[in-house]
């Protein structure tokens, strides 16, 4: 699919959008599908013989075996909130439909909620994210791009160093040069980091083409085939330097689809769950239509992270 049809494909509107989803009922019944896709099976010993029963307006599900009663969000990322689903399937709608990350203040503008409860509900949803594209990998012909971003405050140049990031930015291209995939991580540039950023990565049989950068030196027998292509000196070269045209394309995307975030005074803490909020509509912008429930299924299949374990940036599964 072209650029311009990706830009111009249908999407899942606003209209359909509510639709599908404008009551607690339809996004519980939604719910209960993405998790529970071939009808119910017990969290605890698998048996799909139950019944059902509601207290206190809530649907519970209990097994005919081991007894045990659940409800839907139990066990998942929507574990004891106390928001209606409804709220979680416009944040849902929001974060996949925008083609910018959106920002915690516009998710509780659009919800009608605290700050806190917006920005919590977004990390959770980013958590989700992070977990499912942290295990994919590259194959085929990858570029790959060494960057930073964050570092500097608005009107303070050159302070809150700390909050700057090194990032790596690989992209998949298709045989006729299209970009495919992408992965974006943080990692230190050094060797070993590479190294090992790679085995998690990248596909054996990938062929790596990056500017000759020392570090880039860890693809060297991890990869099919690695060409480091030397660029000249400064940023100016690597981004004018045919090889590398999609990887620039993506990373110059990154930067705006970010750039509400990355001031931000934590933008370090939380680099990796911004970076795979990009990462995660990229990989999905072929079939906006479908990504909204590919979302609310991975979300069903997330087990619970406490807030306290959010607020440590925790990413790994
Ligand atoms: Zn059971």
């Amino acid at each position: 699919m072209a650029i311009n049809q990706v830009q111009f494909q249908k999407g899942l509107s606003m209209a359909e959008f509510i639709e599908r989803y404008a009551t607690e009922a339809k996004c519980h019944a939604a719910l209960v599908v993405a998790r529970w896709p071939r009808g119910f099976a017990c969290p605890c010993c698998g048996d799909e013989r139950h019944s059902m029963f509601v207290r206190e307006e809530r649907q519970y599900w209990q097994c005919h075996r081991c007894r045990h009663q659940t409800t839907v969000t139990a066990g998942t990322i929507f574990e004891a909130t106390k928001l209606p689903l409804t709220r979680w399937f416009i944040a849902m709608h929001l974060m996949t439909q925008a083609k910018n990350n959106v920002s915690a203040l516009e998710l509780k503008r659009h919800l009608g909620v605290r700050y806190k409860t917006a920005w919590l509900m977004k990390h959770k949803l980013l958590q989700v994210m992070a977990e499912r594209e942290d295990r994919r990998m590259l194959d085929g012909r990858v570029e790959v791009d060494d960057a930073y971003l964050g570092g500097e405050r608005p009107g303070r140049r050159g302070r809150g160093s700390e909050n700057k990031v090194s990032f790596v930015v690989a992209v998949q291209t298709a045989d006729d040069g299209r970009p495919m995939l992408t992965r974006m991580n943080r990692i230190a540039f050094t060797k070993d980091a590479v190294t090992d950023w790679a085995n998690k990565a990248l596909a054996g049989s990938a062929r790596v083409i990056s500017d000759a950068l020392n570090c880039f030196d860890g693809f060297r027998g991890n990869v099919a085939d690695y060409q480091p292509v030397v660029v000249g000196s400064g940023r100016q070269a690597v981004t004018a330097h045919p090889e590398f045209r999609r990887v620039n394309t993506v990373l110059s995307n990154l930067k705006t689809a970010i750039s509400g975030t990355y001031h931000h005074f934590k933008f370090a803490k939380y680099a990796d769950r911004y970076l795979a909020e990009v990462q995660y509509r990229f990989n999905r912008r072929f079939d906006l239509s479908s990504i909204l429930a590919r979302l609310v299924r991975a979300a069903a299949l997330t087990r619970p992270r406490p807030e306290a374990v959010i607020r440590l940036a925790e990413v790994g599964g």
